[in-house]
């Protein structure tokens, strides 16, 4: 019997079979070289922040970004500029109107978020740059840096938004006599229409998605695009923002942060789980890809992506401790080890277990953790200092924490160290003691 490709690649071929008789909308036709795409090409792909990747249907045809690009030229401004100066020219609050909608707050001008045309406008004049190409190939570099790869700009698109994308224009001009628009209108407009037409596969978007969940690092190349703090901005937009008036449906029934485009583009991001990506043109009345919508719908049904679902955790956090009141051979180490990347959530676990116990001395094994995020880092040491000063032994394995010459713990190479350690047993007066007795716990 043949047997099929990995799970993974069966889901995303199930879905983009059952969803490729999916009917109703139209190709984008406002943009007249849009209206050429074939309404039936139809993408899917995930990648994970391993880089693994999965992909169903036409997921190598090329298409222009469109809106999918802002998400990824809003990073690249707020790294440039950072958070505060970015959001003077442009907010962060769902418009609750269509994407090209004249949305500007009163009084300033400023338009309401990134993800909607008149923000991408004034997002795309915040970025620096001695002149039109300079400024148009450091954002050609940062959607490649997300990619993965060299991206290149789709002409026949960007000629022909360009001879026809008045509204735009319009949009630009409003801002600028409002003073929300840092450069010069056409400069402004034209280095959107360009950033709009750059070419990328559905594969692509997976990648650019997939590094916006991995905290700004693209998993496929292992380089970093943008810092963490930017990928959060940026994700936290999306997730109220990315999909126009249709957002609060969006979070509610997906539940993921997602940026589409008239093209057909459609990314979804699962914070430090996947990156998605659909391609498919025709659009619903809210300008969203019809199938990409149902598809992502069902890939976070399938798979729990939606963000309001609470993860278990993907390994014990805890491992091979023994009871710590099992009132082992005196002055021995009580043994907690923690494994994999520990966050606040693991590390919590981590010192309930220490706190607990008989108040002897304890032995934190650290040997088997990959990271130890700050605040893990600062929860651990704490509780360590808070043992050490309540009179415990406080002992580690492995090198998770950093070297501190004031550390009130000690340090052993491995468990075994620890347990041939004798000085507790002089200390408490039994030299020798356990020797050849049970073993209070395994390796
Ligand atoms: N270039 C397109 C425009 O400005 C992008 C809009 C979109 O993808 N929603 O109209």
């Amino acid at each position: 019997m043949a047997v099929g490709p990995d799970v993974v690649t069966e889901a995303l071929a199930d879905i983009h079979r059952r969803l490729g008789s999916l009917d109703g909308g139209e190709p984008a036709s406002y943009i007249p070289e849009l209206a050429r795409a074939d309404p039936g090409g139809f993408g899917l792909a995930l990648v994970s922040m391993d880089g693994h990747r999965y992909a169903a249907g036409d997921a190598q045809e090329p298409f222009t970004l469109q809106s999918v690009s802002k998400p990824f030229v809003y990073a690249l401004a707020l790294s440039e500029l950072g958070l505060d100066e970015v959001s003077r020219w442009v907010g962060a609050e769902p418009s609750g109107e269509a994407f090209n909608a004249i949305s500007l707050e009163d009084g300033t001008g400023r338009p309401s978020n990134a993800m909607i045309n008149a923000g991408a406008i004034a997002t795309t004049a915040l970025v620096p740059g001695a002149g039109a190409d300079e400024r148009f190939e450091r954002i050609l570099d940062r959607l490649s840096a997300f990619a993965g790869r060299r991206l290149d700009v789709d002409e026949a698109v960007y000629a022909s938004e360009a001879a026809t994308g008045d509204r735009n224009r319009a949009l630009a001009y409003l801002m600028r006599g409002a003073g929300s628009l840092a450069c010069d209108p056409l400069a402004a407009t034209d280095l959107y229409f360009r950033q709009c037409a750059v070419r990328a596969t559905t594969a692509d978007l997976a990648v650019m998605a997939a590094t916006l969940g991995n905290g700004g690092v693209n998993p496929v190349t292992g380089r970093r695009a943008v810092s963490e703090a930017v990928a959060v901005q940026v994700l936290s937009v999306m997730a109220t923002c990315g999909m126009y008036d249709a957002s609060g449906e969006w979070l509610l029934r997906v539940g993921l942060p997602a940026k589409s485009g008239v093209s057909g583009g459609l990314i979804a991001v699962s914070p430090a789980r996947f990156g998605a990506a659909c391609w498919s043109p025709p659009l619903d009345g809210a300008g969203n890809p019809v199938r990409g919508t149902a598809a992502l719908r069902e890939l976070s049904e399938r798979f729990g992506l939606h963000l309001m679902l609470s993860p278990a955790p993907a390994a014990p956090t805890i491992v091979g401790e023994p009871p710590l009141d099992a009132a082992p051979r005196a002055g021995a180490f009580a043994v907690v080890a923690a494994q994999g990347a520990l966050d606040f959530t693991a590390a919590e676990r981590v010192l309930f277990e220490l706190e607990a116990g008989s108040g002897g001395p304890v032995l934190l094994d650290l040997g088997l953790v990959t990271r130890l995020d700050a605040v893990a880092e600062a929860m651990i040491t704490a509780t360590l200092a808070r043992l050490a000063a309540r009179g415990r032994r406080v002992a580690v394995v492995g090198d998770a924490l950093p070297e501190r010459p004031d550390a009130p713990w000690e340090r052993f190479g491995s468990r075994a160290a620890a347990r041939a350690d004798r000085t507790a047993d002089a200390g408490a007066g039994k030299p020798g003691g356990g020797a050849g007795g049970a073993q209070p716990y395994g390796d």
